[in-house]
């Protein structure tokens, strides 16, 4: 059980380290001034493009939907991808 909870600890660091970040404000959880990633860039008509970025925690729930959607699936689960295009 130790070591499962090490195992989970680990996973969640490594994905973290596949994104950059840098403060700025969560769109998902409107947490302010915390460490976020970009998940997406909206340019609307004005041009004034917009950056959509969540904070850690956001980042990992929607990295953990993403595994529970491809175990769903059978699909093999690659975190590291958010905001891309999926099958
Ligand atoms: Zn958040």
């Amino acid at each position: 059980m130790q070591l499962r909870l090490q195992e989970k600890v680990m996973d969640r660091r490594d994905i973290l380290a596949l994104y950059k970040w840098a403060v700025a404000d969560c769109f998902r959880c409107a947490e302010i001034d915390t460490e976020t990633t970009p998940l997406a860039e909206i340019t609307p008509p004005s041009g004034h493009r917009y950056e959509v970025r969540v904070c850690e925690r956001c980042l990992l729930d929607l990295e953990d939907e993403k595994r529970r959607h491809a175990e769903r699936v059978g699909c093999e689960y690659e975190p590291g991808h958010l905001g891309q295009c999926e099958r």
